[in-house]
């Protein structure tokens, strides 16, 4: 049986622009990796910084594509533009730094966006939510502007809004980075949550977390 994320010698790099198109330089950032995923998996990626860990988590999500190797989600190839919807919609990050995740005025204009997106009708997308706001904890904070909320409060609305888009499998990509040990403490909880629920929950840390 084929497994829910395949990856096979992949190799990335990022090409770096001094100028003009034809004037850049090139960094590599993955080389040869290969690794399997089964959904339901509770997967760590630990390594230092800069060896690669956001790059392979954004090839996962389809953000990127290898320029060597091979990436399938559910037996279908990142590299296929044909499949980046429905890939995007399985596997979705949270990024490193949430300010990059958070586009909305307010928390619930923020946690609609994926949804709407999505085309999804008006009721669903409340009931939706909803029910994020509980899960992270922050149904105090639906109404409140994203730009007053502090940096734990961005991260869990960051997850949030991941959620509410009902991917199969979310990424974390230092989840922990600035956390304190209650917000650590409410995430493991909002973690263990994911996983009863049968996400597939990728931990990306450059310290071995939790
Ligand atoms: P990690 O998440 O493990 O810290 P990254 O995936 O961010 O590692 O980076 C891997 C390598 O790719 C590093 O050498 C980094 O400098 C380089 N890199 C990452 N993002 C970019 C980018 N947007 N443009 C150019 N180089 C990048
Ligand atoms: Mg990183």
């Amino acid at each position: 049986m084929k497994h829910f994320i395949e990856v096979k010698n992949i190799l990335y790099k990022y090409k770096l622009f001094r100028g003009d198109r034809e004037d850049f330089e090139e960094r590599q950032a993955l080389s040869d990796v290969s690794l399997s995923v089964k959904k339901g998996d509770f997967v760590g990626i630990l390594g230092p910084n800069g060896s690669g860990k956001s790059t392979l988590a954004r090839q996962l999500a389809a953000l990127l594509v290898p320029r060597e190797g091979t990436i399938l989600i559910k037996g279908r190839l990142t590299a296929d533009t044909g499949n980046y919807e429905e890939i995007r919609q399985t596997v979705t990050m949270v990024f490193q730094n949430p300010d990059n995740q958070i586009i909305g005025t307010t928390v619930e204009e923020d946690l609609a966006f994926g949804p709407e997106n999505m085309a999804c009708p008006p009721e669903e997308i409340d009931a939706r939510i909803d029910r994020v706001l509980k899960i992270t904890g922050m149904e105090a904070y639906r109404y409140k502007s994203t730009s007053a909320l502090s940096g734990g409060q961005k991260q869990k609305t960051a997850i949030a809004g991941v959620l509410a888009m009902e991917p199969e499998c979310i990424i974390l990509d230092e989840p922990t980075l600035g956390m304190d040990g209650f917000l650590m403490e409410e995430l493991e909880a909002l973690i263990k949550r994911l996983k009863e629920e049968g996400k597939t929950v990728i931990i990306i840390s450059h310290e071995i977390p939790m």
